[in-house]
């Protein structure tokens, strides 16, 4: 991970600094690509258990096509399809899925699939497992439903202090994808501290794309006035990215769900823009915030790259066995 490209000397007039990667992660466009083809596979309606990816553009798109998003599988009719959204589920909706009978394709993105099975094994193995994390965040519930009886969440370095283990040798601290890559490592150093022979996950959990996305406001951030991120308010690595820009030095960010959210009174006296979106959200929402912005006078968008990204996902793995095998649900 290189930065690649440094921001030239900023021009007189107004102008944007736009990030890059943004947007959509190979994990939410594969959970979006799920529930599309699920629509046309089997045709409407297509139940999704909670917002396949935090947006709320997306999850509108999709309800327009017939996709029916409830909050758990007892609100889904027998029998019929539910997709699983990109945050992962805990092992106890599988099981409620399968006694409903219902037919379950799981969108959850594989790198949130990899923090289960590290759940998983480290729970075989006896440890205590640190989850570093915020409380109530779908992909934690899921995580933690993996171990239960192994699992304490730590939501942030103020909680360190009241965190208790069986075993202090048998110590390890995994975390949710999408968090402030500063923070969590805040958050292991006073886990440290308190418990030494803490052992850290295999690889990075928090993922390539929220890493990237940071990095990239990092880069952008002690140019600007002001920091723009496209995304909803319950995405948690969209919020995070506000924060970033905030301590990466930007005097000012705000988190918009869309070009109508934008207030005017933030561009008072401001000569450079920072814009980024979180990794659920549409490239089309940008492109209307850059039109908002161009209306307003900066015309002027300067593309920041930070790092190029190819990662793709297979869709999963029951979804495609029936699109090669052309059935159609009755
Ligand atoms: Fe997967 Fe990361 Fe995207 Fe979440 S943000 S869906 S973990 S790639």
């Amino acid at each position: 991970m290189a930065a690649s490209t440094e921001p030239s000397a900023p021009p007189a007039d107004k102008r944007v600094l736009l990030a890059k990667p943004r947007g959509y992660c190979a994990g939410v466009d594969r959970a979006v690509q799920t529930v599309e083809h699920a629509l046309e596979h089997y045709g409407a309606p297509v139940y999704v258990r909670k917002q396949i990816v935090h947006n709320l553009h997306v999850v509108q798109a999709l309800e327009a096509r017939g996709a029916i998003f409830v909050e758990e599988n007892d609100e889904v009719p027998e029998g019929a399809i539910v997709v699983f959204s990109a945050h992962g589920v805990a092992p106890e909706v599988h099981a409620q899925a399968a006694a409903r009978q219902l037919r379950t394709i799981d969108a959850t993105c594989p790198l949130v699939t990899k923090v289960h099975q590290e759940a998983r094994r480290f729970a075989a193995e006896d440890y205590d497992i640190l989850l570093i994390g915020h409380e109530g965040h779908e992909e934690v519930v899921g995580t933690t439903g993996e171990a239960p009886q192994r699992v304490t969440l730590v939501d942030g370095p103020e909680a360190v202090p009241d965190i208790e283990v069986r075993d202090p040798e048998r110590v390890v601290w995994l975390s949710q994808t999408t968090l402030s890559v500063d923070e969590t490592m805040e958050t292991v150093q006073a886990l440290r501290a308190k418990f030494p022979a803490l052992q850290s996950p295999p690889s990075d959990d928090i993922c390539y794309a929220t890493q990237n996305r940071q990095a990239a406001v990092k880069v952008i951030a002690p140019q600007v006035d002001l920091f723009l991120v496209v995304g909803s308010h319950n995405s948690s690595n969209s919020v995070r990215m506000v924060e970033v820009a905030l301590v990466g030095g930007a005097p000012a960010g705000h988190l918009v769900e869309n070009a109508d959210s934008i207030d005017d009174a933030w561009l008072d006296g401001v000569r450079t823009v920072g814009v980024s979106s979180g990794a659920s959200v549409p490239e089309i929402l940008v492109t209307e915030v850059l039109a908002y912005l161009a209306e307003r006078g900066y015309g002027e968008i300067e593309e920041v790259t930070h790092t190029e990204e190819r990662l793709t996902f297979a869709l999963p793995r029951e979804l495609r066995r029936e699109l090669q095998g052309g059935t159609r649900a009755g």
